[in-house]
């Protein structure tokens, strides 16, 4: 089905605050008593412009008041599901951050289990199959992070499968601290993976191969500034999560003709492609493929093998991963 056409693929890189539906925004808005934003929650959730980190996060965090509920958790990870599975997308990798939903009535345990349920939910109801990547976030501290892990591990094999490190790069670029976190998911058995070089420089990616022993990489644009690092990162065929509308909106590119997933592929890198944040961006997975296809010059051949490195990077059980395949194969 996805070999030479715009259809979806494997989504490893998807986050659940990005894909909070302004209809579900409007109703849980109503249920919990948040104020309507004066725009109204499509224009609120919904980025007018790219090329503005800033304006991107606050776009996203708009929809945090709305999800310090589980239930609301459990239900925009249920609907981001179905949302991929509508998009024709084999697999759907949902991360999210706990500790930023999490309040004196609701500990990270039940956060963490919240969307847990909601992706198990999602997955049962429509045969795609979705985990959920739990994100440690760099504006944290190292205890809340490890708390964070310890959340992840509890849950892993039980709709939890990855864990990560989200947040602002360019403001807390070292991952060193983050370590202990990533220890604590990697003895758990989750998968790795963590945002790098979307908005610090190349230099970011082996820092975080090296500190927190990843060997996928969000994002990681800005690797394309030093060809030694790029050759390094196929030589260790490490795997990075391109996320093409998404690198425009931040500015981490000024076009998506900019974007160096052509560059990585002649380089050798194993990619694999995410849509970050949907809502937002207004793109999701089958749009990204599109955009591959028709404005990066990836052949059919260059999408099946994507095809083959999203089905072996991704955080799978093997008979997920048939799931994944015979999806795959339409
Ligand atoms: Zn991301």
């Amino acid at each position: 089905m996805t070999g030479d056409t715009g259809g979806a693929g494997l989504d490893l890189h998807s986050h659940l605050e990005g894909r909070v539906r302004p209809a579900t925004a409007a109703a849980l808005a109503k249920q919990l008593g948040a104020p309507e934003p004066p725009s109204g929650w499509s224009a609120a959730l919904r980025l007018e412009r790219p090329g503005d980190l800033t304006a991107y996060l606050a776009c996203v965090a708009a929809s945090y008041p709305l999800l310090r509920d589980p239930d609301a958790v459990r239900r925009v990870a249920y609907e981001a599901v179905v949302d991929a599975a509508a998009d024709g997308q084999a697999h759907l990798e949902l991360r999210f951050g706990p500790a930023t939903h999490v309040t004196d009535e609701h500990g990270l345990a039940e956060v963490v289990r919240a969307a847990a349920t909601g992706v198990r939910e999602g997955a049962a109801a429509t045969g795609v199959p979705a985990g959920i990547v739990v994100a440690a976030l760099r504006h944290h501290d190292a205890a809340t992070n490890e708390a964070v892990a310890r959340a992840a591990a509890a849950a892993a094999g039980d709709g939890v499968t990855g864990f990560d490190l989200a947040g602002d790069e360019s403001r807390w670029p070292a991952h060193a601290p983050f370590a202990p976190a990533f220890r604590i998911a990697a003895a758990a058995g989750l998968g790795l993976t963590c945002h790098a070089a979307e908005a610090a420089g190349p230099g970011a990616v082996e820092d975080a191969v090296r500190h927190l022993g990843v060997r996928r990489i969000g994002h990681g644009a800005h690797l394309v500034e030093d060809p030694r690092a790029m050759a390094r990162a196929a030589d260790e065929g490490l795997v990075v999560e391109i996320c093409p509308t998404s690198n425009v909106w931040t500015g981490a590119v000024d076009r998506v003709e900019d974007h160096p997933a052509r560059t990585f592929l002649d380089a050798g890198i194993r990619l694999v492609l995410g849509d970050d944040n949907p809502v937002q961006t207004g793109s999701l997975l089958s749009g990204e493929r599109r955009i591959l296809r028709d404005r990066l010059g990836f052949t059919a051949a260059e999408l099946v093998r994507l095809d083959a490195d999203a089905l072996e990077a991704a955080f799978l059980t093997a008979s997920e991963r048939r799931t994944a395949a015979a999806l795959l194969a339409g």
